[in-house]
């Protein structure tokens, strides 16, 4: 199919701005003469994907995204998983050499332990969604850049935007950080609510700051924040 980004990609653009960016880029736009714009395929603030599904999506990312398709040095994307109806949705980083080598997100140790938080909370796997900001591992699993998770982000919100989860689990400061729009680090966020585009988020620890941080405080932390998801997700 034609790629979403080159048929919307003004909308998309002002998909990406705050409200008073979009309202100065229309008001431009009506000095230069443009007097349509289909207003009715988008949301300021939100990224819409009016008759797309997860497959067009990945397809357009795999094949146009501005990040992935220059990166060197990892195996394959690792777009994301889980049900694509899914009430829940939990955001990472950026995969690591396990999900590098299988194509799927959290299956390293960290996803070990991510299982188990999911198990805990009565669901599994299958029923929720799971997907980084960046869609293939950076080398040596440093942080993603910045630019990189500008530009690989605007596939997240796109799956945001065609799953539309009622709640969203950021995991660590990386992804809480894009979502939110914040410099704020993770432990200052853990535990309270925030928004993004209408859909509540409840940043928490990574499963690989857990792991590297096993003390009975830090899980109780995470099982707290997680509790309140399922309050959320019952309201
Ligand atoms: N850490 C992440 O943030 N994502 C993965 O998929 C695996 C480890």
């Amino acid at each position: 199919m034609m790629v979403q980004s080159q048929l919307f990609s003004d909308e998309i653009k002002m998909c990406q701005m705050d409200f008073h960016q979009a309202q100065l880029h229309l008001e431009t736009s009506k000095l230069m003469g443009v007097d349509f714009l289909p207003i009715g395929a988008i949301q300021i603030g939100t990224i819409q994907t009016d008759g797309l599904t997860l497959q067009d999506i990945r397809e357009d990312h795999d094949n146009n995204c501005p990040h992935c398709t220059v990166a060197t040095g990892y195996t394959q994307t690792v777009f994301g998983e889980g049900n694509p109806n899914a009430s829940l949705m939990f955001i990472g980083e950026a995969p690591g050499a396990e999900e590098d080598a299988q194509g799927v997100p959290f299956v390293g140790a960290a996803g070990q332990k991510l299982n188990q938080i999911i198990e805990a909370m009565g669901l599994s796997r299958s029923d929720v969604y799971i997907a980084n900001i960046l869609k293939s591992r950076p080398p040596d699993n440093r942080t993603p850049l910045p630019t990189e998770v500008e530009l690989c982000g605007t596939y997240l919100k796109q799956q945001i935007a065609c799953i539309q989860p009622k709640v969203i689990v950021t995991l660590g400061s990386p992804a809480t950080k894009y979502i939110l729009q914040t410099t704020t680090g993770i432990t200052r966020l853990r535990g309270q609510w925030d928004d993004y585009n209408g859909i509540p988020i409840m940043p928490t620890y990574h499963p690989a700051y857990l792991l590297r941080n096993y003390t009975k405080e830090t899980r109780q932390e995470v099982w707290a924040d997680m509790q309140q998801v399922l309050e959320k997700l019952d309201a």
